[in-house]
């Protein structure tokens, strides 16, 4: 398999999120990607590549304008309010809930901050757009290295901070471009008719949900801790099936805290079952190992070795397939856990 890693990711190293009325370290740390990269030179899957600029056009066809152009200014904008600016972060701490206005842009920041976020887990660096934009040209990338004849059956946009949470317009959960969704265009875009996305993190992906929500071209699946206990709380219930056009394109399948491998794969075959009825021409996992039983913020029950399988049974799609990197906060454990799901699914392609 290919391997594009993000040389910016560690650009975005946030202070501290907001969590149960205090701050706290953050968990989305940049050694997350150190432990997938070092684990890599142990047990080497392939070449490691740098990725093309990706194409504003492509970035604008997931996100909106308006949005974009606000996160690659924000941090100047934040700076400016006052220098002293420049040893914090900013995180949000208002937003336009139901009956607010969401179309006007505020001139203040803080307001323009919240506008476009759903949390204050979430904090927005001096790196953080450099970063957010190298991580999606990578998932471009691996999108198209899958394209031609000669191409790998498999690539990986080794990248922070993940995306699944983002959404057109919004930041959250860690997350501000959604890489799997950039993939998934790309695909479209390069000549696939149909794209499934897979989301096995543990957090619904809400942001990838959203934005394929009405589109019958581009299915979205995901397994993940129940929304009604589960961050992001909101969104990721059985009963969100897509709407419009893409009604009858979108799958969940919320699992109870404390559930297990077992239970997990079976959850995983019922999944993979509709994406081959789905017939798409590529896949695009969001692969976030949050799901190990050591997570710190999750709670399913998966062991590492659990994840050799679990790329395995991925493989056994046999479709060419992008992998995004999502979640996964136990930290000293992400490298063995990531390169065991691409271990898993190298052996099983072969
Ligand atoms: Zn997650």
């Amino acid at each position: 398999m290919l391997i594009y890693a993000n040389p910016r990711h560690a650009g975005h190293s946030g202070r501290q999120e907001m969590y149960r009325g205090r701050l706290v370290p953050c968990h989305e740390v940049p050694a997350r990607l150190e432990h997938v990269l070092a684990e890599l030179a142990r047990r080497p899957l392939g070449e490691i590549r740098e990725a093309p600029p990706v194409a504003r056009a492509l970035l604008e066809a997931v996100h909106a304008p308006r949005y974009l152009r606000f996160l690659e200014t924000a941090w100047q904008q934040w700076v400016a309010l006052d220098p002293a600016n420049a040893e914090l972060d900013a995180l949000p701490s208002v937003w336009p809930v139901r009956g607010f206005r969401a179309d006007l842009e505020p001139a203040n920041f803080a307001a323009r901050l919240g506008l476009y976020s759903f949390d204050a887990g979430t904090p927005l660096t001096e790196g953080t757009w450099a970063a957010a934009e190298a991580g999606a040209a990578c998932a471009a990338a691996a999108a198209s290295s899958l394209a031609g004849s000669g191409a790998p059956r498999a690539a990986v946009a080794l990248t922070r901070p993940p995306g699944h949470h983002a959404g057109a317009d919004f930041f959250g959960g860690y997350c501000f471009v959604n890489n799997a969704a950039v993939a998934a265009q790309a695909l479209r875009e390069q000549g696939a008719r149909r794209v499934a996305v897979l989301d096995v993190d543990y957090h619904h992906g809400n942001g990838t949900q959203s934005l394929f929500y009405e589109r019958a071209d581009v299915l979205t699946v995901s397994i993940h801790g129940d929304p009604r206990t589960e961050y992001p709380f909101y969104l990721g219930h059985a009963d969100e099936t897509g709407a419009g056009a893409g009604l009858g394109f979108n799958l969940n399948l919320p699992l109870p805290a404390g559930t297990d491998f077992a239970q997990w794969r079976a959850a995983l075959a019922t999944a993979l079952a509709r994406i081959a009825a789905f017939a798409p021409d590529a896949l695009v996992v969001a692969l976030g190992v949050d799901t190990y039983e050591g997570d710190p913020i999750s709670r399913f029950r998966l062991a590492s070795g659990d994840y050799l399988q679990l790329g395995a049974d991925i493989a056994g799609a046999g479709l060419p397939t992008v992998f995004t990197l999502e979640g996964g906060y136990a930290v000293a454990a992400m490298g063995t856990n990531v390169v065991n799901v691409l271990e898993g699914f190298e052996a099983a392609a072969r």
